[in-house]
């Protein structure tokens, strides 16, 4: 493990900023997703050489205690010793032969033991592809337009899932990113999260029209915003009534919230289903699935196409199956027990500083508003004192803390957040709640 250099406050990283510097140049804004860049927070961007357990090493030769886990996939932590071996003994065999390969039928087989709504899965190389195909697949199932989503939920960037814009009462397709054409977007029905009244109503003012309504299982991409009681199993119901295919996008929480992810947590049983993220075990590694007569329709079997050069890759299935074995009862028992022990440090920190907030949770994610009352949707996100947030994230990154770069995220602990890392964290926590506390509008 790298030798922490923890250089006090304020702190420049001179090594980071010469390769944003670089990076600005031949790509743009620096970076290959926008959320790296620091731009809601500010400063430069920490460039990453390498991570161990809990913990991330920049350029400039300084460790974090990492609360990112590369937005969730590093359930395990960094360099887990048996998913790097499982890479290496892949990657000796050849990097990809666009063959079938028993890696991804073993891939494939893990992921319908664990979860018993898919039948079948077909993999992909990115939670993107994967929500993109479970719509294709919708619409053809059906043979109808019609996309419900919810404003604040994030489903990658596919273009008619782009249209978040809107929110109270319902917004029609009204694409929110230049490059998204109202044709691609109008088909796509925005609604205000947890609100179940909203979509019965939508099913009202469109019958027949429908062809699926697409909820990540419990909001992460808006902070942590989980479904009401009742909510999933409402959106269940009012797709059944009316024809439709009921979308979880497990691609967060999937494998993360639970052994089977947040239908082992609410057992609302979807039609169709998407993952990615920890099942790749750091790798691009995605999957849709579900209904076996519903994914039947999907090509060589039946006429809905969806292909994809490097789907199933040896070295990606070789990591993410290796991952997904080391996922047993305990390691969820131990990500669980940090995240709680994390929760109550952060609040009882800023409760000492006398700074409102909020930390809400769905099973081991979590993040913090910065607001008194319950964040039940997307508006209620956006009420926070994000504010406070940069003076917070910048606190604890020079004191040794990566956090997501943003008001507007989860926060992910692993199976290698020890005793050591927590103390870190814990040690933070008082200043850079003082720095919150001290924050103006
Ligand atoms: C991350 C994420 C995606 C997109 O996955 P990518 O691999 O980044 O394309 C889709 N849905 C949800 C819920 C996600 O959190």
């Amino acid at each position: 493990m790298a030798e922490a250099n923890n250089t006090p406050y304020p702190y420049e990283a001179p090594v980071s900023q010469g390769l944003f510097d670089r990076a600005s140049v031949v790509t743009p804004g620096g970076v290959n997703s926008p959320v790296r860049a620091f731009r809601a927070v500010g400063g430069t961007p920490r460039f990453m050489v390498s991570g161990t357990g809990p913990y991330l090493t920049d350029a400039d030769g300084r460790e974090y205690v990492d609360l990112v886990c590369s937005w969730g996939p590093m359930i395990l932590g960094h360099s887990h010793p048996e998913v790097i071996a499982a890479v290496q003994e892949a990657v000796a065999r050849g990097t990809s032969f666009g063959t079938p390969g028993e890696g991804e039928v073993a891939l494939a087989e893990e992921i319908v033991a664990r979860i018993e709504p898919v039948e079948q899965v077909r993999l992909v190389s990115s939670g993107t592809e994967a929500t993109m195909s479970a719509i294709r697949l919708a619409r053809g199932f059906t043979g109808r337009a019609k996309v419900i989503k919810f404003a604040g939920c994030y489903h990658g960037h596919v273009d008619a899932l782009l249209a978040a814009a809107g929110s109270g009462v319902a917004t029609f397709g009204l694409p929110d990113t230049p490059g998204v054409t109202g044709a691609q977007a109008g088909d796509t029905i925005v609604l205000p999260y947890n609100d179940i009244e909203a979509v019965r109503a939508a099913f009202a003012a469109h019958p027949g029209e429908i062809a699926c309504v697409i909820t990540e299982a419990s909001p992460g991409n808006m902070g942590v915003v989980p479904p009401r009681d009742g909510f999933n199993a409402g959106l269940k119901e009012a797709c059944r009534e009316n024809g439709a295919l009921y979308i979880s996008d497990e691609v967060m929480t999937g494998f993360r919230t639970s052994k089977a992810g947040w239908f082992g947590v609410d057992g609302v049983v979807p039609d169709l289903m998407t993952f990615g993220k920890v099942m790749g075990g750091g790798f691009p590694a995605a999957a849709f699935g579900g209904r076996a007569d519903v994914m039947a329709h999907l090509a060589p079997a039946g006429p809905v196409y969806q292909a994809g050069t490097l789907s199933g890759n040896p070295i990606a299935t070789a990591a993410g199956l290796a991952q997904l074995r080391l996922l047993d009862d305990a390691a969820y028992a131990k990500v669980d027990a940090v995240s709680e022990q994390l929760r109550t440090l952060v609040s009882d920190a800023l409760t000492k500083e006398g700074v409102a907030h909020r930390v809400q949770n769905a099973s081991n994610m979590f993040s913090v508003f910065f607001t008194d009352g319950e964040v039940r949707n997307y508006d209620d996100a956006k009420g926070q004192e994000s504010f406070r947030f940069t003076p917070f994230f910048h606190s604890m990154l020079e004191q040794g803390v990566y956090l997501p770069p943003s008001a507007f995220e989860s926060w992910f602990v692993s199976t290698a957040h020890d005793e050591r890392a927590v103390e870190r964290i814990a040690a933070a926590l008082p200043a850079a709640a003082r720095a919150a506390a001290e924050a103006t509008a």
